[in-house]
């Protein structure tokens, strides 16, 4: 019995040892495990830590930089990935690419953690025009009759604030008409939104959307 007290009470001695405290006192920031993390290619510990780095110390420029850069990065991933859901699941359902269509569940939902994402960086730095487009971007894409006009307004207020920025006025010229390529459905009008086409009985790759079913024009918004 007292053996094994002892035991137990020898674990926090030895991580208090000399050793152990002199690696405490030079322990990276949060900020510099997140990076590591990052470099590691741990994306979703990095992710964590970023977070609790910017939670714990909000006015520290490197974990709000850090927090910017990675959750922006990670609103792009989203927001492509619901396109690309949504495209699968027209296929799936065998929607015409030019016919009306409700989102279904499983796409409104990721749709919604896209937008989510957006709001995070959002969150942190209100003004990060990187962050304002996409959010302009994924509304147009996700809802064009209503997103189109929201999306004109986050732009046409970006444009104002900084009338040296090219890449918003090319950005508010590719949106604000719908598309005639694709009748503004946002998919490849040559292979249907399939990524495919077939030619002599064979599937291949779109060579217009280079098999991404989206229509070149607009669709890379
Ligand atoms: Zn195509
Ligand atoms: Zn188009």
């Amino acid at each position: 019995m007292d053996g094994r007290e002892m035991k137990v009470r020898a674990t926090p001695k030895a991580a208090l040892s000399p050793a152990r405290l002199c690696i405490s006192i030079v322990a990276p920031t949060k900020v510099d495990e997140a990076k590591a993390a990052l470099d590691q290619g741990d994306f979703e510990r990095g992710l964590r830590l970023v977070e609790e780095a910017e939670a714990e110390q909000p006015s520290d420029p490197a974990a709000r930089e850090l927090y910017v850069v990675t959750h922006l990065a990670r609103a792009i991933r989203l927001s492509d990935k619901a396109r690309e859901v949504r495209r699968q699941d027209l296929l799936r359902r065998k929607i015409e690419y030019d016919v009306e269509f409700q989102d279904s569940p499983g796409v409104v939902e990721s749709f919604d953690a896209a937008t989510a994402a957006i709001e995070d960086v959002l969150r942190v730095d209100s003004k990060h025009w990187k962050a304002q487009m996409l959010k302009a971007a994924l509304l147009f894409r996700r809802d064009r009759e209503t997103g189109r006009p929201a999306a004109l307004e986050i732009l046409h207020a970006l444009a104002a604030a900084d009338p040296t920025n090219q890449q918003v006025p090319f950005t508010i010229r590719k949106i604000e008409r719908p598309c005639p390529r694709c009748g503004d459905t946002g998919f490849c009008s040559h292979c249907k939104g399939r990524g495919q086409t077939t030619f002599l009985g064979m599937d291949r790759k779109c060579e217009r959307c280079y098999g991404r079913g989206i229509c070149p024009a607009c669709g890379v918004l």
